[in-house]
């Protein structure tokens, strides 16, 4: 049996926050992805779980020793509305284990079969979504956005059955925890108070433990899960990502980008842009994500309040509503001051520089704006500014209609620069190499998905996956032999693109 040296704190510590069950067995395992730097990271035999033991096991048909498979009970608002029960439907955490960084790290099965928490569905996966979680985790850990990420995908040999008959698989998903606000909404809702201690404590010891047995740690708490997620939305926004599904079970404690589903990279700068079928009022579009992230911390911040003061101490309740709402409504800021601090990476800006240069958000704001509305490709706008950091920025005018409108604008960032530099900022060629390793040459670009989950569910041909993957891992580096990746989709690709 492979040896994975599981410690499995939440099963242990939290009886009554799961079931425990087993994963669904299947007729004919084939792993078609091992994330092989990743496993090293986890300090397992990437080369024994390269075969058939690695096929079984990931499949789910065997369950390896120290494993303790659970399938975790949370709640969520999605899309707006409450639901008291979700939990794991077709998701199964199997242990954690220490990485070689000494991080905890949860190992969880997703489409492993029914279980408690299944209601309507079957609780499996299909290839091609399995792939594209693998894709869009890879993509964003290679950007340094902090993610889930894909150990393996392992095909079944079973049909799942959506609008058609689909190759079904089992992914296997990393994680710095899978406590989610939706966990905290479940005991809240519940009225669980001393459920909501225990997973808070759990949340503290394990994602902020400077804070444990700190007399305001629940407040402390919400600050920290409100810095975390100021900064992720940020660097979403900074590349272009658009989550899809930012419900309450999807939003991550530890700050981590977690569950894609259908989730894009946009391509023609639009903030109104939506890719999910499902999201007919476009309530996650890109531009909405910062306030959807406020939105869902003060539903994480209400499951805290119970914790904070009792319930029938009006002034303390009162007191702790306000340090609260103080959290919430500093949240904007917080997401701004990430935001435009990526910004200013991105538009080349690395000195410490005068109060008035420091606050000039309009440079930033009407480069999107052009970018808006020129329909201008945001990733290769971006690229393209930094060679224009230390060329004569054609490559940037040709990706306009109107480059007038343009050239206005690249006169003040040019005297914005030479400002910079003169207080101490880099000279022009390490000003665009610097700019470069920011703003990336190659992003999982729609129709390459697209192309390379086909190819692997209806042709079983992981060509295509493979090479679109080794791609997207050197995001920053502009090889020429990958330029196909780095295309965006013709016009009319783009416009109707959706993601399930
Ligand atoms: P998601 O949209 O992936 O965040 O999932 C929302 C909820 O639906 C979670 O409780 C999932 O476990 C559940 N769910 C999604 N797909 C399935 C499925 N095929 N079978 C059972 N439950 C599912
Ligand atoms: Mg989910
Ligand atoms: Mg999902």
């Amino acid at each position: 049996m492979l040896p994975f040296g599981f410690d499995n704190t939440y099963a242990r510590e939290l009886p009554g926050f799961y079931v425990a069950w087993k994963p669904a067995a299947v007729p004919a395992p084939r792993l078609l992805f091992l994330n092989e730097a990743l496993a090293t990271e986890l300090n397992l035999d990437a080369a024994a779980l390269n075969g058939p033991d690695g096929a079984a096991l990931f499949a789910g048909n065997v369950v390896p020793d120290g494993a303790e498979p659970i399938a975790q009970a949370y709640a969520g608002h999605q899309f707006g509305g409450f639901s008291p029960q979700l939990g794991d439907g077709r998701a199964l955490l199997l242990g954690e284990l220490i990485d070689r960084a000494g991080r905890r790290r949860d190992i969880a099965f997703k489409g492993s079969g029914r279980t408690p928490f299944s209601r309507g569905g079957d609780g499996k996966a299909a290839v091609g979504p399995m792939l594209r979680e693998v894709l869009i985790g890879e993509a964003m850990h290679a950007l340094g956005i902090p993610t889930t990420r894909a150990l393996a995908v392992a095909a079944t040999g079973e049909s799942v059955y959506r609008e058609q008959a689909l190759p079904g698989a089992v992914l296997t998903r990393v994680a710095a925890s899978h406590l989610r606000v939706g966990t905290f909404q479940f005991f809240a809702a519940q009225g669980d108070t001393a459920r909501l201690h225990q997973l808070a404590d759990y949340a503290i010891a394990r994602h902020d433990p400077d804070l444990i047995g700190a007399p305001e740690r629940h407040l402390a708490l919400l600050r920290a899960v409100a810095a975390r997620q100021a900064t992720l939305i940020a660097q979403w926004m900074n590349v272009g990502f658009i989550h899809g599904v930012m419900n309450t079970d999807n939003m991550a404690i530890s700050g981590e980008s977690i569950d894609y589903g259908p989730c894009a990279f946009m391509e023609a700068y639009d903030p109104a842009a939506v890719f999910s079928s499902i999201d007919h009022g476009g309530r996650y579009a890109y531009a909405n994500q910062p306030h959807i992230a406020r939105w869902n911390l003060a539903r994480f911040a209400e499951t805290l309040l119970p914790l904070m003061a009792d319930a029938d101490d009006e002034a303390a309740v009162q007191r702790v509503v306000a340090q609260v709402m103080e959290v919430i409504d500093a949240f904007p800021a917080l997401y701004a001051t990430a935001l435009r601090q990526g910004q200013r990476a991105k538009l080349g800006l690395f000195a410490a520089t005068a109060a008035d240069d420091d606050a000039d958000s309009a440079l930033p704001d009407d480069w999107l704006a052009l970018l808006h509305t020129q329909s201008v490709d945001f990733t290769l706008a971006w690229r393209r500014l930094a060679d224009a950091a230390d060329g004569d920025g054609a490559a940037l005018r040709a990706l306009f209609a109107e480059p007038a409108a343009l050239d206005a604008w690249l006169t003040r960032w040019q005297e914005r620069c030479a400002r910079d530099e003169a207080a101490g900022g880099p000279p022009a060629a390490e000003r665009a190499a610097r700019m470069r390793r920011t703003s990336p040459w190659i992003i999982p670009r729609n129709h390459r998905v697209e192309e390379a989950l086909a190819a692997a569910s209806d042709h079983d041909d992981l060509g295509p996956f493979e090479r679109l993957l080794a791609a997207i891992r050197q995001p920053f580096d502009e090889a020429p032999a990958l330029a196909r990746y780095a295309e965006p989709a013709p016009a009319a690709v783009t416009a109707c693109y959706r993601t399930f």
